[in-house]
């Protein structure tokens, strides 16, 4: 895709020669779309010539494609299915075919997956998961709690991330870990998180000026909606200044140089609306997205955090501290994520990173618990950012390109 439909269609062709010779003269080979090949062959197979196959395929498409000046590593995941036993019909067939594509893809790549009776049965869980999110979103068994963010240099509070939780009538609670994946996938992530967003939003209006909500927004969100367009509209609804809010979003949101979600980030942060890069660290965590993207904030994976409780070498400072350095460098702000012991605390300070947040401070809470929260932090609250009351979502007009970095000091003084 990002070499151009030309390049596309033109790979298409050379992976349908290379399948083409290693498919036996009685089988039949076709493109069922986009970029998914299938294989039908009579006879008996059986598993071992399936594999075998499988192995041939693989190698044959490893060799390295090359498109002008670019060379391409294609790479297949492979799903099997016999007849009569896994479908008794083109459909069936193609039907559990997939179920295996789909789990040899999760178990990622060049990879060939068998179908069994369990996909199935997980295929099914899955539906019924969606369904279940369909449901929960329209009978309410969704919330969102808050987890506080604390201002390490002066351990002050300055605002939460919201965090939706999922109340099953029948299992009880479920962990976003749990839904998140499958909601992106489906799409059912858009409904959801703009539900989230604008839920968290309404609280946040209800808290003390000084205090921010910060919100995760999914790839497939910005991939299916028009995010832009919902955060102003959920601004709009609930009266929040936008100063008061942050998008966290994942690298996975920033994979391929994309120029829309640039646009949007730009679009996002002339309107006074932050944007943080969650679990820094833990992808590709690209040196040039730091450039190439605008942000305000580097939320410190969970991961490197913990490891400084225990880090006789100093390698966990290490880490941190570079990656405190590398933000400051770039003006970044940065939050340390899963902060629960002193020790972890008071390395970061020592470190120089702006904000803190985690179990030693407290759990997600439900809205009245943060009330509550918030009530026992009085006098040790974040001041209201100068001009706040006075930032209107649409003050100014849309340079989608505009510049990359715009202070919070110019911003207001703008004003
Ligand atoms: P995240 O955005 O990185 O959120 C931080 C996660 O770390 C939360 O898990 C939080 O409860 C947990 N956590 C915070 N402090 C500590 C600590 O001190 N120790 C430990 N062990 N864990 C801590 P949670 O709420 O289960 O959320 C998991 C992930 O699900 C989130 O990771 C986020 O990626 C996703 N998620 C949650 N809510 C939403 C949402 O509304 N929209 C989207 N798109 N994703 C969401
Ligand atoms: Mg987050
Ligand atoms: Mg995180």
């Amino acid at each position: 895709d990002s070499l151009g439909h030309a390049a596309g269609d033109s790979l298409l062709r050379e992976v349908a020669l290379r399948l083409a010779g290693e498919v036996p003269p009685q089988g039949l080979l076709a493109r069922l779309g986009g970029d998914e090949f299938a294989v039908l062959l009579p006879g008996v197979l059986g598993e071992k010539g399936a594999m075998e196959l499988g192995r041939r395929i693989g190698d044959a498409l490893a060799q390295p494609w090359v498109f002008g000046d670019h060379i391409i590593d294609v790479h297949a995941s492979m799903g099997v299915g016999f007849a009569p036993v896994d479908g008794q019909n083109g459909d069936a067939l193609l039907q559990a075919c997939d179920m295996a594509l789909y789990a040899a893809k999760a178990a990622g790549r060049d990879t060939l997956h068998f179908f069994s009776r369990e996909l199935e049965l997980q295929a099914r869980q899955r539906l019924g998961m969606l369904s279940d999110i369909r449901r929960g979103l329209e009978q309410g068994h969704f919330d969102v709690y808050y987890q506080p963010q604390i201002a390490l240099d002066g351990e002050t509070l300055v605002g939460f991330e919201a965090l939706v939780r999922w109340h099953h009538p029948e299992r009880g609670m479920i962990s976003p870990a749990d839904f998140i994946p499958a909601a992106e996938e489906s799409g059912l992530i858009v409904p959801l998180g703009a539900w989230v967003l604008e839920r968290a939003c309404w609280d946040a209006a209800s808290w003390p000026v000084g205090l921010r909500v910060a919100v995760n927004v999914a790839a497939a969100q910005i991939d299916r909606s028009d995010v832009l367009a919902i955060v102003k509209t959920v601004l709009e609804r609930t009266g929040l200044s936008s100063a008061r809010l942050e998008i966290e979003l994942t690298e996975s949101s920033l994979m391929g140089e994309n120029q829309e979600v640039r646009a949007l980030l730009n679009a996002l942060r002339r309107r006074g609306v932050r944007v943080a890069l969650d679990d820094f660290g833990t992808g590709y965590s690209s040196m040039s997205y730091l450039r190439s993207f605008p942000l305000d904030k580097l939320k410190i994976d969970r991961s490197f955090v913990c490891a400084l409780d225990d880090d006789a070498r100093g390698e966990a400072v290490a880490i941190v501290d570079a990656i405190v350095r590398l933000a400051k460098a770039l003006q970044l702000e940065t939050t340390a994520e899963g902060v629960e012991t002193i020790k972890q605390a008071n390395c970061l300070e020592r470190i120089g990173c702006t904000y803190a947040q985690g179990y030693r401070y407290a759990k997600p809470m439900d809205a009245d618990a943060t009330q509550a929260f918030i009530t026992a932090w009085r006098g040790f609250i974040a001041p209201a950012p100068v001009g706040v009351a006075a930032m209107d979502f649409e003050a100014d007009s849309d340079n989608l390109y505009g510049s990359r970095r715009q202070g919070t000091r110019s911003r207001f003084a703008a004003l």
